[in-house]
């Protein structure tokens, strides 16, 4: 008898907490290059050096990357059936009562095919190929010195892309403030600067994000204003903090708009349409308390002081 079967929802957490895993080390290695943070900018040299020995993490980052996407496929194919995982070269099974680990399941580079044999949702070409491609980076890397030098942005976008088709129940920075908020900092400080953390992140990656990719992944339109999320703003921590990344846009271009998508939270909220009084500030988009959403100005109007 096979015992201790493995669940789909084991897989698919699994395979999420690798992939967050792999975004936290490129966002690490990118807040250290990065002057916002470290206190000084990096000159060429110091920037090209700091790259060159962060390949070993950057490496990592990978694995991380193509090991959860085996386990997001092998989550999606254990719901249709776990012993479809199974090998079924029989010589190799084990002769009595055996853990579903004894056996030797079916190899990454058969998955996506198998996935496909028996699934009503396939994955797609465009997927398939992507996942092999990091596949056989994954394997150069463990066999050979690696010549090819891994890129933050590109391991960014391969753990959107992995997010995007395996665990897309959520958008991407909601499963990030999900993954902080279990994070071994949230222990340490009680969770008090998650929304700090995940909302600096997701601004460090847009970086690294061309338009269409900010777009697809993130909902993000780079050409447009974006303005501070009221409620990200209420639930940051503002005691060490008062500089936050603007993450939310009006939901359409007109002029009337009052709704406020934010793309990190997820949360619409509703805003006042008015000039900011700051100068220099073009901007007219008011919290209830008439906060601008972009410059922070105070415009709250406070109601006349009765004359006696
Ligand atoms: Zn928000
Ligand atoms: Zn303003």
């Amino acid at each position: 008898m096979i015992t201790e079967i493995p669940t789909a929802k084991e897989f698919h957490d699994a395979g999420v907490n690798l992939l967050y895993l792999a975004w936290d080390i490129a966002m690490d290695l990118l807040r250290g290059s990065d002057g916002k943070y470290t206190g000084a900018e990096l000159d060429e040299a110091m920037l090209e050096e700091y790259w060159q020995k962060s390949q070993i993490a950057l490496g990592n980052a990978l694995s991380l990357i193509q090991q959860s996407m085996e386990l997001g496929i092998k989550g999606r194919i254990t719901a249709i059936s776990p012993f479809i995982l199974i090998s079924t070269e029989h010589s190799k099974w084990p002769t009595i009562d055996a853990s579903f680990s004894d056996f030797r399941t079916i190899d990454a580079v058969d998955l996506t095919k198998v996935h496909n044999a028996v699934s009503t949702a396939p994955l797609d070409d465009t997927f398939r190929a992507f996942f092999d491609d990091i596949r056989r980076q994954r394997n150069k890397l463990m066999h050979s010195v690696p010549k090819d030098t891994f890129e933050p942005g590109t391991l960014i976008i391969s753990v959107l892309t992995a997010a995007e088709t395996l665990y897309n129940e959520m958008p991407w920075p909601e499963r990030c403030i999900q993954q902080e908020s279990q994070s071994r900092v949230s222990i340490i400080d009680g969770g008090e600067t998650e929304r700090n953390r995940v909302m600096n992140d997701i601004e460090l990656a847009l970086k690294y994000l061309k338009p269409a990719q900010a777009k697809r992944f993130l909902g993000f339109d780079k050409r447009r204003r974006a303005y501070l999320c009221p409620n990200c703003y209420a639930t940051a921590n503002r005691d060490y903090a008062d500089d936050f990344p603007l993450l939310a846009q009006l939901r359409t271009k007109e002029r009337s708009e009052t709704t406020l998508d934010c793309k990190v939270c997820g949360i619409s909220s509703v805003v006042e349409r008015r000039d900011c009084k700051a100068d220099e500030c073009k901007a007219n988009v008011l919290d209830d308390e008439g906060m601008c959403l972009f410059c922070q100005h105070d415009n709250f109007i406070r109601p006349a002081t009765p004359t006696v």
